[in-house]
């Protein structure tokens, strides 16, 4: 396909001139050289040439005639705009009706210039080269951009799959040092000296303590790894089996969970159930001195549902709104709330999933309001298995 740039000092311009009068022809030239254009020109005087042109040349612009003895307008104008979508065409004809000249706009003409008014010419190619170079600008910054999202979704494809199977990977030998320190613990327990004792504990903590996370990470990494399971799902009975599921904590907390009607999604229905336990679950665990009250709801706003999951408990300043979803992150020790800093992520990853958004609305203090979006429609990038 010919090459269109717009042309540098030092090289001319290659033109391609669709018109079957020479002396139209040399108008046209002249004009350009009139204009201070250094040009290159090729002539087509009919449909074979301009078909042959086509094929083997490369030009800056083409300047065409409307009217060709063998080929009618818009023909030899598709035939251009076919091979060479990116050139920039300016008709230059003798006439053309107000009608026929937005129609030759709307096939993909650049430009139009009146055989009798060619002084014109020079301002329509120098408007015509700027806007196709400005259009090869962006149409390379486009595919700089699509090139960039692809390797970054590509690395951090890598970057899942280097911690699942990290993660998976270390849990056998991981097993393996946790069980015989816990062995020694049991064994050696004070028939070694104090200090002994004390490093068998603290081996033995850590093991313990590594154990999790790396099965946290596990977790973390096996979300939605299979692909999305979509169903329709009732939010309604996926809350009450989170409910269920966190029976013994709600009991034991005295907490009260008020759920407004919930509507019923295109969704993976066990990742939602661990959303909603997570969520819930947090609410418990992070409560003030009252007894825990937890309201959710969901509004529709304009493509999506809006869920809100709201509690009475301690609240989280501001500044940590965007922390909190990170993995491993926490604002608490475990002396004061136990927990690895991994349930909001995996709420995080698993809404992005569904093609939605997690945020929090909180201040310290008053209680935590955690929203999340979920598309009514569910047409997201993520793969999928349909079920049901
Ligand atoms: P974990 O519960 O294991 O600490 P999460 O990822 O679920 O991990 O939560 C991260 C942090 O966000 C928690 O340590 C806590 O500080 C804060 N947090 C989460 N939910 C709530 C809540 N409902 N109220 C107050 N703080 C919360």
């Amino acid at each position: 396909m010919p090459a269109t740039s717009a042309p540098s000092a030092e090289s001319p311009l290659r033109v391609l001139l669709v018109e079957d009068n020479a002396a139209d022809a040399e108008l046209v030239l002249q004009e350009l050289e009139r204009d201070g254009f250094e040009v290159c020109a090729d002539v087509a005087q009919n449909g074979d040439e301009l078909r042959q042109r086509l094929a083997t040349g490369a030009y800056d612009i083409v300047l065409a005639d409307y009217k060709l003895p063998d080929c009618r307008g818009m023909e030899a104008l598709q035939l251009i705009r076919d091979k060479n979508q990116h050139t920039p065409l300016i008709l230059v004809t003798g006439s053309l009706g107000d009608v026929m000249a937005v129609e030759c706009i709307k096939q993909g003409a650049t430009d139009y210039v009146l055989k009798d008014h060619l002084p014109r010419l020079q301002v329509a190619v120098r408007r015509a080269l700027y806007e196709s170079e400005l259009q090869q600008l962006r149409k390379q910054s486009e595919e700089k951009l699509a090139k960039k999202v692809e390797e970054l979704a590509r690395s951090n494809r890598e970057l899942e799959q280097f911690a699942y199977v990290a993660s998976h990977d270390l849990q056998e030998p991981l097993r393996m040092v946790a069980n015989y320190t816990q062995l020694l613990a049991d064994r050696y327990q004070g028939k070694l000296d104090g200090n002994a004792d004390k490093y068998v504990h603290y081996a033995v903590e850590g093991a313990t303590r590594m154990q999790t996370l790396i099965r946290d990470l596990l977790a973390y990494s096996r979300v939605g790894r299979q692909g999305l399971r979509r169903t329709n799902v009732d939010c309604n009975s996926v809350v009450e089996e989170a409910l269920r599921n966190l029976q013994s904590a709600i009991a034991e907390s005295a907490a009260v969970v008020q759920c407004g009607k919930l509507p019923e999604l295109q969704a993976d229905r066990l990742q939602l159930v661990q959303l909603f336990q997570n969520l819930i679950g947090n609410a418990i665990k992070f409560r003030g001195p009252e007894p825990p009250v937890i309201s959710i709801s969901a509004r529709q706003k304009e493509e999506s549902w809006v869920f809100s999951v709201e509690d009475n408990g301690i609240g989280i300043a501001p500044e940590h709104s965007e922390t909190i979803f990170v993995i491993f992150q926490r604002l608490h020790t475990r002396q004061e709330y136990p927990g690895n800093g991994i349930g909001l992520a995996i709420c995080k990853k698993i809404i992005e999933q569904h093609g939605g958004k997690i945020w929090l609305k909180s201040e310290s203090g008053n209680g935590s309001t955690f929203q999340f979006s979920l598309p009514i429609s569910h047409l997201t990038g993520v793969s999928e298995r349909h079920e049901g």
